[in-house]
């Protein structure tokens, strides 16, 4: 399983970057986890838009869908050019039943309501679902393909769940919007320490800070996650990829 990183500020991109945004590929599958702002020019580094199989959204705040309608409309011009006569598939949860509505624009893109519940088979990739702590309803998931795995906090306070749900993963993508002298659960986000403890406790083998704050130096973010977790750390950077 190879992750990209395509976005991964928190609230709004810097110059020539993006917010939430990940790329999943195995197997010749892509499967693009969140979409926001920013993500479609940045996307296209790393792949054609065309060749996109489904996207899955953790939830409806601007920093993980902004670029969805653009996306809806690149399929469509897409399949009008005969660059793929694939639909793409969106999966989302539809407590938000205004905003799941939105993502369907058949025939070329369809919409999937995720059970997360149960476990969800997207491509190759074995999909579970933990609700976060956030204003909004909100899912982290974890991915396993082949024996391997990534965990994706999306968007939440702490929560202690997160350290069975992240229990032994290669990599854990943890969401890091404040520094750990300052407390983000009235906000609903982490700082550097949430994701240390959890990526301490759960055993995870490697951390990526993401969903970055725009102030302060980042580099404190890993010396403080450092402090609490004896593993890697890493912040997320664009462009970054890691092979599990
Ligand atoms: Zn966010
Ligand atoms: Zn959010």
């Amino acid at each position: 399983m190879k992750l990209t990183i395509v976005g991964h500020w928190g609230a709004f991109p810097e110059v020539g970057e993006a917010t939430s945004c990940y790329l999943l590929e195995h197997d010749g599958f892509r499967l693009l986890v969140d979409c926001g702002s920013g993500a479609l020019s940045q996307l296209q580094h790393y792949c054609s838009l065309a060749d996109l199989d489904a996207v899955i959204i953790s939830h409806y705040h601007h920093d993980h869908i902004a670029d969805i309608g653009s996306l809806q409309y690149s399929r469509l011009v897409d399949q009008q050019l005969n660059r793929t006569n694939q639909p793409l598939s969106f999966y989302a949860h539809a407590y938000d039943q205004k905003e799941f509505q939105k993502l369907a624009k058949p025939p070329h893109v369809l919409s999937f309501i995720y059970n997360e519940k149960a476990e969800s088979k997207i491509g190759p990739f074995r999909i579970t679902y933990l609700e976060t702590n956030h204003k909004a309803k909100c899912f982290a998931m974890r991915f396993e393909v082949a024996g391997k795995s990534i965990v994706y906090s999306a968007d939440s306070s702490y929560k202690e769940a997160f350290i069975e749900f992240a229990k032994d993963t290669d990599l854990f993508i943890c969401e890091t919007s404040f520094y750990a002298n300052q407390d983000g659960k009235p906000y609903g986000h982490m700082n550097s320490l949430d994701a240390a403890t959890i990526a301490r406790n759960s055993s995870v083998k490697k951390l990526i800070l993401t969903h970055l704050p725009h102030f302060g130096d980042q580099r404190k973010l890993v010396e403080e996650a450092k402090d609490v977790y004896q593993g890697e750390v890493m912040l997320a950077k664009k462009g970054l990829t890691i092979q599990i």
